[in-house]
């Protein structure tokens, strides 16, 4: 069934293609990872000008013919995100946002929750580019992994329940285990247990931070969290 396609879209990447095209990854909020073709845009004149580059938030007209790629007909920026740009430490972060929506929402199921993160994400980067580091983009990883149906549990001991000796976490378990239960687990410090509480809870602009330590962990639980219930494994986050 042919027909257009209207919807808001964050470029994640674009690849050349023949003469003049490029191939584009785009992430949508209502039919998730999508593949489109934007014809003559390396052109001088084209009239997509230079809005469908990654990181781009615009809204589209796609035709849907019945080729794997939709065909971009119309492209009007929403967000151009210029500023994140600047920055080697913001735009190391928005490729390093844009590469987990990718591999972590990988097929066409829609999932708006995640669409908006990373609409935020790439927002936040571009109003304030010094916000980019390791602390940010773990906040933004806990909460993809909330988006994907992966948030961990962190009030209580996975195995048992016991709500206090909380001392180490299971990637394999999805949480964070007690003292007596910590046999598969790897040791997190309280700094590290608040950090991903506190993540969690806080929009991304209030973020926490943590010693390097700290992160270190919280950044293995997300790791053994998606490599064990995902099968996805992402690039490290930057220690900017
Ligand atoms: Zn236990």
């Amino acid at each position: 069934m042919p027909g257009a396609v209207r919807t808001e879209a964050i470029v994640l990447r674009s690849i050349r293609y023949g003469e003049a095209d490029r191939v584009l990854h785009l992430y949508t909020p209502a039919r998730g990872r999508v593949g489109a073709i934007a014809k003559g845009v390396r052109r001088a004149r084209s009239r997509f000008g230079g809005r469908l580059e990654p990181f781009f938030r615009v809204a589209l007209i796609l035709y849907e013919g019945r080729g794997e790629l939709l065909t971009v007909t119309s492209a009007e920026t929403v967000s151009a995100h210029p500023r994140l740009r600047e920055h080697h430490g913001s735009l190391d972060a928005a490729a390093r946002a844009c590469d987990a929506v990718a591999r972590l929402f990988d097929s066409g199921d829609p999932n708006p929750a995640a669409y908006h993160l990373l609409a935020n994400q790439l927002g936040l980067l571009d109003a304030a580019p010094a916000r980019a580091g390791r602390a940010n983009q773990l906040a933004f990883r806990l909460k993809l992994l909330l988006a994907a149906g992966l948030g961990p549990q962190l009030e209580a001991c996975v195995s048992c329940g016991d709500r206090e000796h909380l001392s180490g976490f299971s990637g394999a378990g999805g949480g964070v285990v007690c003292s007596a239960c910590e046999a598969s687990a790897f040791g997190l410090d309280a700094e590290a247990h608040h950090f991903l509480v506190a993540a969690l809870a806080e929009p991304l602009i209030r973020a926490p931070t943590a010693p390097e330590r700290a992160l270190a962990q919280a950044e293995r639980a997300i790791r053994e969290t998606l490599e064990h219930h995902a099968h996805v494994r992402l690039r490290p986050a930057a220690v900017a």
